[in-house]
């Protein structure tokens, strides 16, 4: 068959990699047929195996091995960037994912003479700092936040990046870009540093195996208050209309699901699909509550649950990003607005409710949790 387009996934066993793995090959994706290469550190895993994709493992923190795998994809006419790296401080969030972002790009760019087009997904924490700002309660912008909002005045990688974006595209005649922000992204990957549903699900797992309430471990106000949240497979398609619509040619876009819902009334859900007992709002005597801290003895209770239910071989620490879910759960009334995606043409849309249970169907049937 004969291909019209030729996409690089850089980081495709990701939370939206997974996604873009699944969508851009099918037969009716816009700009298609598309020919698909897709990018991760690790060897291929099995639940990525059935893609219809040439994966390749490279590691993008090291620029000769980069080099040498991605300078050969002569083909390419679209690059979507899905990846980072989590380092302790910001100003070392900024070195290395600048670094590994430069890689690629100098991979890429000289040698695909073809480039069209570059989406970088980056994310809310444009507008409410990054999370060592957010820890340390720095100023944020007053939300709904806005794609005109100026950049905060402290250091982040998303600014990082898109200044690197810039001074690359602006080196090649009619190369385009566009920037992506999603919210808290509900979707599909064991391998992903951020899954707030993959972790949910393996604390609902715990719960129903010690026969424990599935408590609520973030804060009142988080339980109580309006929330959103953005589909993988929502941000996928997005980018791929970005990346083939004139009209979304070097712009950046927030991209939330369009709707909100509150924590309280996904948690009854959560417990449903478990068959665990709701526990709810809860603290403790001193009003602290943190899944970091509820988790840290269960490794051992985890390894119990693989075995005993013939779940895939994971470790606790792969699969509970903890320390995630504690800062997603204490923020409250972080919200986005989507206008600007809609009127550029851009009107898809998400009901939280449901993708919330169908990822959580798709985490149970590859096998993740029982
Ligand atoms: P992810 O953690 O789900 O996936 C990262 C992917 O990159 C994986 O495929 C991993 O194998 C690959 N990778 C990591 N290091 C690599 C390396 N050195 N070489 C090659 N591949 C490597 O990614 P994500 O959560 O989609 O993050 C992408 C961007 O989206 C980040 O800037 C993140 O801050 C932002 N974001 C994420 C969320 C979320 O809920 N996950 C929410 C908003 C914004």
């Amino acid at each position: 068959r004969k291909y019209q387009k030729f996409a690089l996934i850089i980081g495709v066993t990701g939370i939206v990699g997974n996604s873009l793995a699944e969508i851009l090959p099918l037969h009716d994706t816009p700009g298609g047929p598309w020919k698909v290469y897709g990018v991760a550190r690790r060897p291929r895993p099995p639940w990525n195996a059935d893609y219809p994709i040439d994966y390749i493992q490279c590691d993008i923190t090291d620029p000769e091995q980069t080099q040498s795998k991605l300078a050969p994809l002569m083909d390419l006419t679209h690059l979507f960037y899905v990846t980072w790296a989590n380092c302790a401080t910001e100003p070392e969030n900024c070195e290395t994912n600048g670094k590994m972002f430069t890689n690629v790009l100098n991979a890429v760019i000289p040698n695909a003479p073809n480039l069209q087009h570059i989406c970088l997904q980056t994310g809310r924490k444009h507008y409410i700092g990054s999370f060592e700002a957010i820890l340390a309660k720095k100023m944020v912008h007053d939300p709904p936040f806005h794609e005109d909002l100026p950049r905060l005045d402290s250091p982040n990688f998303y600014y990082t990046l898109e200044d690197i974006l810039f001074k690359q595209v602006g080196k090649k005649e009619g190369l385009t870009w566009s920037v992506h922000r999603p919210g808290v992204i509900f979707g599909f990957s064991p391998y992903s540093m951020m899954n707030i549903l993959t972790s949910l699900c393996v604390y609902a797992a715990i719960c129903k195996h010690e026969g424990a309430p599935l408590k609520f471990p973030g804060t009142k106000e988080a339980w109580n208050s309006y929330s959103d949240a953005s589909d993988a497979d929502l941000i996928a398609e997005h980018q791929i209309w970005a990346a083939v619509d004139p009209i979304a040619r070097n712009e950046a876009f927030n991209i939330s699901n369009g709707d909100v819902f509150k924590w309280k009334h996904l948690w009854s859900l959560l417990a449903e699909q478990f068959e665990v007992e709701n526990g709810g709002f809860w603290e403790d005597e001193e009003g602290k509550r943190s899944l970091v801290e509820m988790m840290k003895d269960k490794g051992g209770v985890w390894d119990e649950i693989v075995k005993e239910k013939g779940i895939l071989g994971t470790k606790l620490e792969e699969v509970g990003g903890w320390w995630f879910v504690d800062i997603v759960l204490s923020n409250e009334g972080m919200l986005d607005v989507m206008n600007k995606s809609k009127e550029h043409g851009f009107l898809g849309f998400r009901n939280s409710k449901s993708c919330f249970v169908s990822w959580i169907d798709k985490i149970k049937c590859s096998k993740i949790v029982p």
